[in-house]
């Protein structure tokens, strides 16, 4: 008995297969398994194949996948939850029906809030290519930096330049804000305000064909472009909008410190303000109508709060103290953080104003030494204290080194 594919006897293969009128050997077999799996996968990308809404998450999904990594901000999740969840819709209507346009999103809140965590946390669930990318590094033509385009370059990147694929990706734009008109242009002839870019931005978020640089970057004249359809890419944009509150109260008619200058006081202020943003704070702040009329879906993400930060400290399933209680568990150490040193953790991050990007640097500092000790120490069990923390904390210069950083 014999391979029909590659002709081995039943003595030099593990196993040999009889069929109708030939054999078939282990070898031959993964290889077939093999080559039609990507000869399926190729011909679906190629069509840009069609979803069955049957293994499309749900908005209800979506939104339990974002609980699990993300705190609180419960607004954005539900918006951005339906925003994917009609985007995968309108990627299987047919042409006759009701043409379902795409709905562009903006969040708005303060940085370290979030926002890109919702949207990294989106992609891991996503069945359609998504990047972020960073609206800072563009600038208009004829400047030093990245052409607008190039924006599209990473999505291209993410599916092998399959022209197709990235046609109905996802493309999240962080800091939005930064290429906001910046007042009065300085110079007349010459914009670099941000409002060309703005320009351009529009062009990619309204749907037209771009011509794309593989390489990103800048373009030349003798580079090969690629033309990609924005049609169907769902754009989400996430900025500060350092200082709109002031805006938002000018609308208002309101100042954004009630009475004193009490800091507590301008926290619930702002916070309440953030609530009410509106399209038009947007163009107070610099974006130019027509990107703000492309841009439908506008939310916003909350300041956390020390029970935010407390919570994020252990809840989210990849959870900072989750980590540590990892590496430790890895050398046969359990780890054990006292209950007020969370909150130690967590006074000390709204202390040096650090937001939620802070706690990590603090349970760094404060874990440093016990990381370098305890895999060859031979303890079983180590119990983070307060008065450690602290020890651990004035050791490094911790508030010396905020303080600088700070001023
Ligand atoms: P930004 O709003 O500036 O994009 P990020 O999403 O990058 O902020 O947040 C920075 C870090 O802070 C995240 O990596 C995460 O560890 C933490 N973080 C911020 N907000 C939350 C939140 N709501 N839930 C859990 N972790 C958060």
């Amino acid at each position: 008995m014999h391979c029909s594919f590659c002709g081995r006897s039943s003595r030099e293969v593990q196993l040999l297969m009889p069929g109708m009128d030939g054999c078939i050997c282990n070898d031959c077999a993964e290889q077939a398994y093999l080559l039609s799996k990507e000869y399926i996968e190729d011909n679906k990308k190629k069509q840009g194949g069609a979803f069955d809404m049957t293994d499309i998450p749900k908005p209800h999904e979506i939104k339990a996948y974002l609980d699990e990594y993300v705190i609180g901000q419960e607004v954005a999740k539900r918006y951005l939850s339906v925003a994917v969840y009609n985007h995968y819709k309108r990627l299987t209507q047919s042409d006759d029906d009701v043409d379902i346009e795409k709905s562009n999103i903006i969040m708005v809140g303060p940085t370290g809030t979030g926002k890109t965590l919702i949207a990294k946390t989106i992609a891991r669930l996503l069945k359609v290519p998504f990047t972020i990318v960073d609206a800072t590094v563009l600038t208009e033509a004829g400047y030093v930096g990245e052409d607008i385009e190039s924006l599209l370059t990473r999505l291209l990147q993410v599916c092998d330049y399959n022209v197709a694929e990235a046609e109905r990706g996802i493309v999240f734009i962080d800091e939005i804000d930064k290429i906001a008109r910046k007042g009065d242009n300085p110079s007349i002839t010459r914009d670099v305000s941000g409002e060309g870019v703005q320009q351009g931005l529009l062009k990619l978020l309204e749907g037209s064909v771009v011509n794309v640089p593989p390489q990103g970057g800048r373009k030349h004249p003798e580079q090969k472009m690629i033309a990609v359809n924005t049609k169907n890419i769902l754009f989400i944009c996430g900025g500060a909008f350092e200082g709109i509150e002031r805006k938002i109260a000018l609308r208002l008619n309101t100042h954004v410190v009630g009475y004193g200058n009490d800091s507590a006081m301008k926290r619930v202020q702002r916070e309440r303000l953030l609530h009410y943003v509106a399209p038009q704070d947007l163009k107070s702040f610099g974006l130019i109508p027509e990107i703000i009329g492309r841009l439908p879906i506008l939310t916003n993400l909350e300041p956390l709060d020390r029970d935010a930060l407390r919570r994020i400290l252990t809840e989210p399933k990849n959870a900072i103290v989750r980590q540590y209680t990892k590496l430790l568990a890895m050398d046969g150490v359990e780890l054990v953080f006292a209950p007020e040193v969370l909150d130690f953790i967590v006074d000390k991050a709204i202390e040096y104003k650090l937001g939620a990007r802070g706690l990590r640097s603090i349970v760094e500092t404060i874990m440093i030494d016990a990381m370098y000790d305890i895999p060859s120490s031979g303890e079983k069990s180590f119990t983070v204290t307060k008065e450690y923390a602290a020890q651990q904390l004035s050791k490094a210069n911790f508030d010396v080194m905020q303080q600088a950083s700070q001023s």
